[in-house]
């Protein structure tokens, strides 16, 4: 008999589950809201042109695929320092290149899980779903906060507030930067201040996770959490991907970076997630890294991307107008929330039975939870998704 004999079949992944049944769909009309992909006016994940443009120097420069240290491209852990940390101590700050943002957060789940195994890790509710499956897989204990004020549509940050400074000194908390997944509802900075001071005083270790740094407001302004916290001295994690602002989806590039009390503890930081990288994957991939790394570090390349990942921004934000106003005119009013969230995706307030409503009669799949992925709504397909949430709401 095998080994594996007694193996059970896990359960398939909600959202990947859905694409496959999309996939599966005969009807033409159909639309995928379901996952977190942004796409162009035309529907298709784009090629940004500064990306274009360093692919064909990387692949006229002829560099061999040579492994890369095990912390990543050094000019690319640079840059990020740059672009994540700003004018912080870059010497305080260990960074190593990740696969994606997913792979920030497991190297951090496994180095959190080695130096302060006892911690209980507190996500939002509701959270991304991979947030709760990577902590407990490395062993910790994961708990909530609430976050999500349904019957208002906005962050209860009265209730998070109590929760945090309820929660036992060393518990590490998991904040999403900017463009929060899946509700798209983002605190505001008196919001981000007041959970600041309780981080601060009740001993707590934040996690940023920052997977949309530009799909909000700017670079500057969605990063401005993360420095929020570095300002008020307090040792810091911060997940980030190039994954959403670089359409750089397969490439697998994100990082971790952990602000350090100081230079010598960054360095013995550094040493240990070192060791966790070796023995998982030993190095990272070279492409993505030196794309990014390239973009970032060129003057006229970096103007380039933030305009395209601004013309992004843009498209999602008329996008969120289109549809309020359509939803409007077909006489589904006050959806004012979906121009008040950011990001990829809009909690539409629609239920679990409406949502498969919109699936089922409509070709339109979004997840149960409500979440809606705007970033995949376009000129083509807007009217056919307003029609559907119009019949399913009225
Ligand atoms: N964190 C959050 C909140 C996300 O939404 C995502 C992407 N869905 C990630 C992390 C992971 O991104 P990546 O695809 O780069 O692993």
């Amino acid at each position: 008999m095998s080994v594996f004999a007694e193996t059970p079949r896990a359960p398939r992944d909600p959202i990947l589950g859905l694409t496959e049944q999309f996939v599966a769909d005969p009807r033409t009309e159909k639309v995928n809201l379901g996952v977190g992909v942004y796409q162009d006016a035309n529907g298709k994940v784009p090629i940004l042109d500064c990306v274009r443009t360093v692919d064909a120097q990387l692949a006229a420069g002829g560099k061999p695929y040579g492994y890369l240290p095990i912390d990543g491209l050094p000019a690319y852990d640079a840059a990020v320092k740059e672009l994540v940390f700003g004018a912080a101590d870059h010497d305080r700050i260990a960074v190593v290149q990740s696969l994606g943002g997913t792979g920030a957060l497991k190297v951090a789940a496994d180095f959190l899980k080695q130096t302060t195994p006892d911690a209980t890790v507190l996500i939002s509710a509701p959270s991304w779903e991979n947030h709760r499956a990577i902590f407990a897989r490395a062993g910790l204990t994961v708990a909530e906060y609430p976050y999500y004020d349904a019957e208002h549509r906005r962050v209860d940050v009265d209730s998070m507030i109590n929760t945090l400074r309820a929660a036992a000194p060393g518990s590490v908390v998991v904040l999403h930067a900017c463009c929060h997944n899946p509700t798209g509802y983002d605190l505001t900075a008196d919001d981000w201040q007041r959970v600041v001071d309780a981080v601060a005083e009740r001993g707590l270790v934040p996690l940023l996770d920052m997977a949309y740094q530009g799909f909000a407001q700017s670079l500057t302004e969605d990063g401005a959490a993360v420095r929020r916290f570095v300002d008020a001295g307090l040792v810091t994690l911060v997940t980030t991907s190039f994954s959403k602002t670089f359409s750089l989806y397969g490439e697998r590039i994100g990082a971790l970076g952990v602000v350090c009390a100081d230079a010598d503890e960054a360095g013995r930081v550094l040493s240990q997630l070192k060791i966790i990288v070796r023995t998982t994957y030993s190095n990272p991939p070279t492409h993505g890294a030196a794309i990014v790394a390239s973009v970032l570090t060129d003057p006229a390349l970096r103007t380039q991307w933030e305009s395209e990942l601004a013309g992004m921004r843009d498209r999602i934000k008329q996008m969120r107008s289109a549809l309020v106003d359509g939803l409007a005119a077909a006489g589904v009013t006050g959806q004012d929330h979906i121009t008040r969230q950011n990001g990829m995706f809009s909690y539409s307030g629609l239920s679990k039975d409406q949502m498969i409503t919109l699936r089922d009669d409509h070709a339109v799949y979004g997840l149960d939870s409500g979440r809606l992925c705007v970033a995949a709504i376009n000129p083509g397909n807007l009217d056919r998704v307003i029609s559907a949430i119009a019949a399913v709401a009225g």
